[in-house]
């Protein structure tokens, strides 16, 4: 009997992380139609280095954001669109060079996998404006053991 369900399940089971992928991906179609700007609307709005991360996937060079040392209290928002992503309570110095931080904000961001490094990774972007942040990793801190590590171009850091 035990044998009988495992045989019936492990195909289903196989296809969960795929169903998962497809979901994601779709959900990071469906952006805000309020926030869905044209290519040339969104370099208008950017610097050409945040446009190159938020609207290309593309990623900073280490130790090059200025929000790598930012240590006081407050809210990390897109730099695209100000929804808030992170608290500055979750960040923590990950020795990377980029800001890493524990957790996001409740609904402030999407995760998809992508495969540009061959090796699947965790692409996580804004839930609003659908512009990249950067990928999520499983070596992070307790409370979550995530790391988000973040494109410092892709943030605006608000104090208070
Ligand atoms: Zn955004």
């Amino acid at each position: 009997m035990k044998q009988l369900l495992q045989r019936l399940i492990a195909p289903v089971a196989a296809l969960i992380p795929f169903l998962r992928a497809q979901q994601a991906d779709a959900a990071s179609k469906a952006v805000d139609p309020a926030w869905n700007l044209s290519e040339a609307e969104w370099k208008k709005r950017l610097s050409p280095a945040a446009f190159a991360v938020l609207r290309r996937e593309g990623t900073e060079r280490p130790f090059s954001s200025p929000l790598n040392e930012e240590h006081r209290k407050g809210t990390f928002v897109c730099a695209g669109c100000r929804l808030p992503l992170f608290s500055s309570k979750a960040k923590f110095d990950s020795g990377t060079g980029w800001p890493s931080f524990y957790q996001p904000l409740s609904n402030a961001v999407v995760t998809k996998v992508d495969f540009k490094l061959i090796v699947p990774r965790s692409e996580y972007h804004c839930r609003r404006c659908g512009g990249h942040q950067g990928h999520v990793f499983n070596d992070g801190p307790r409370p979550t053991g995530k790391r988000y590590c973040n494109n410092g171009v892709a943030l605006a850091f608000i104090p208070g």
